[in-house]
């Protein structure tokens, strides 16, 4: 049961890294030149994946996340996100944003390795 959730939780972090790629090359923007922003936004919306079955963005305070989850405003890519490109986590920074990256990918092993996973 321990393996299942453990493989459960690296499955999420996995399709949340790939979102994030799929999204950034879509939406034409970059993750921020500091990877380890990158990293740990992609973790949080793993883990809210995980726990609340949407991928909440993680860096908000809700009262009620299980409500918030419901509404969706924030479930990413949130609303600001869609309609304007706002990403206040800096997962998605617009190309004249002074904190962005050229880059569109992070590895797996990139990413791991920021969480200290590897
Ligand atoms: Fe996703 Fe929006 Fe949070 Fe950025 S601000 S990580 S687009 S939910």
């Amino acid at each position: 049961m321990l393996y299942m959730n453990q493989e459960k939780k690296t499955d999420s972090l996995e399709a949340m890294r790939k979102f994030s790629e799929t999204y950034a090359k879509r939406t034409g923007t970059f993750f921020c030149a500091d990877t380890s922003v990158t990293a740990v936004v992609i973790e949080g919306l793993a883990k809210h994946k995980d726990q609340y079955g949407s991928p909440l963005c993680p860096c908000r305070h809700y009262e009620n996340k299980e409500i918030e989850v419901a509404v969706a405003y924030w479930n990413c890519p949130c609303v600001p996100m869609r309609e304007r490109k706002e990403c206040h986590c800096m997962l998605f920074l617009t190309p004249e944003n002074d904190f962005s990256s050229s880059n569109q990918d992070i590895s797996e092993k990139e990413l791991l390795e920021h969480l200290n996973k590897i």
